[in-house]
């Protein structure tokens, strides 16, 4: 591994991070005019790219004990996050400080990036600021779409308040797993404010449990954990909420705000939101969380500019495509479910999900018995579990309406795939 002696300097209103593999930069408006004491935010952005290109990096600046001992953690995190995309991060600081930086009082900043979450987490912290990336969801060069929800961000801003910081970096080409890294780079971008704020904070995507389904993710509540220190305290906002109350909580108390929010990725020229990709049906199947049909219908047309009616979403749903996708569909089906009056939905929710669990028993069985028959060979056994899946497939086969047509593309793509022979188990 070869070792790379970083520069890092502010030329104007632009910090860089000079590498031998190239220039990583930060620029804001902001930065002309506050010197840095530390250089915690540049130990995190060398510790994302060290994870990604497997070098080894030596940042001769201060950096704060806390953030050090923080940063620490989350470094030995990234590779067992991602061992095929990570290695661990190894950057020398031999210059560590105790936290002599001191803020201003009362001022706060939270990411926000336009979509739910971190619209949710900004209409309930309340922050003084709110902090827009550029180069995160969208690439660093100016893009019509990125002026859209810089636009879409702007707005929500007016709406509750709190003032707008834009930074623009290209840290992201130094990351190779995007899912599981970005909160290491929203979090750099926040310590490049240190100096401003007393406490930063970026939104949970999920609620603790969803933490355990969807592991792994970058965004769990564990990892939030190792990106807060106390030179700057980041507070991971709305990890006791579901998207679903989430969503909510904005249409009955900020109603205003659903307009601007943009939460597809299909979309990046526009920063619309297409209506029809997986992550917005299913917002469409959490917006039936509010309860009153006139507004829930106003939050569609503002969010989609159509409606489709819900049966028809379930339908066009892609089947879950790997154990953890299985595992992630059952908890969203129940955790909509719950929160739903007695209906139809809530009934088409909660068969889903049965469906599902009964072809993830399968599954499991069917693998574990695969073992143990390899031991015992018991052919009987073998007999009775193979004709249980064909009685659920059949089950499957003979329900109606999307009954029918959803799992057996579920069963397709799914069991035929996994499902064993006695062939293979002899
Ligand atoms: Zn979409």
């Amino acid at each position: 591994m070869s070792t790379d002696r970083v520069i890092v300097a502010r030329d104007g209103a632009t910090w860089r991070i000079e590498t031998q593999s190239g220039v990583i930069f930060f620029s804001s408006p902001v930065f002309e005019h506050t010197p840095l004491a530390v250089y915690d935010f540049a130990l995190l952005a060398l510790t994302l790219a060290s994870a990604s290109h497997n070098r080894h990096f030596v940042l001769p600046y201060p950096v704060t004990r806390s953030a050090y001992e923080s940063f620490k953690l989350y470094a030995h995190a990234l590779p067992l996050l991602s061992p095929d995309l990570l290695s661990l991060p190894t950057v020398d600081c031999p210059h560590i400080v105790d936290n002599s930086q001191t803020s201003y009082m009362e001022r706060s900043v939270i990411c926000l990036s336009g979509g739910i979450d971190s619209t949710y987490a900004v209409a309930t912290a309340r922050p003084s600021h709110t902090l827009l990336i550029q180069g995160a969801d969208y690439p660093v060069e100016a893009s019509s779409g990125f002026s859209q929800l810089n636009l879409r961000v702007t707005n929500i801003c007016k709406q509750l308040g709190c003032e707008i910081i834009v930074v623009q970096t290209n840290l992201r080409s130094f990351m190779t797993d995007w899912g599981i890294q970005h909160p290491g780079l929203l979090v750099t971008c926040l310590n490049l404010f240190s100096v401003h704020f007393q406490i930063g904070g970026y939104a949970a995507d999920l609620r603790l449990l969803q933490d355990v389904f969807r592991y792994p993710t970058g965004n769990m509540a564990g990892v939030a954990d190792c990106l807060t220190h106390s030179t700057l305290p980041i507070f991971h906002v709305g990890a006791n909420k579901s998207r679903a109350e989430k969503i909510a909580h904005l249409a009955y108390n900020h109603p205003e705000l659903l307009q601007y929010v943009s939460i597809c990725y299909d979309s990046p020229q526009t920063s619309d939101n297409c209506g029809t990709c997986s992550k917005c049906l299913w917002t469409r199947l959490h917006l039936h969380a509010i309860r009153d049909s006139n507004l829930r219908a106003s939050v569609e047309m503002q969010l989609f500019g159509n409606l489709i009616p819900h049966h028809e979403i379930i339908n066009r749903q892609a089947a879950p495509d790997s154990d953890r996708d299985l595992r992630i569909t059952i908890h969203r089906c129940l955790a909509i479910a719950s929160t739903l009056p007695e209906g139809s939905l809530k009934t088409d929710l909660t068969e889903r999900a049965r469906i599902l669990t009964l072809l993830q028993q399968t599954l499991a069985r069917e693998s574990k018995f695969v073992y143990e028959l390899r031991a015992s060979r018991i052919e009987a056994e073998l007999r009775a579990r193979l004709e249980e899946q064909t009685a659920l497939n059949q089950a499957i086969y003979a329900s109606t309406s999307w009954r029918l047509t959803w799992p057996i593309r579920v069963v397709s793509e799914f069991v035929a795939r996994k499902a064993k022979t006695p062939k293979s188990c002899e």
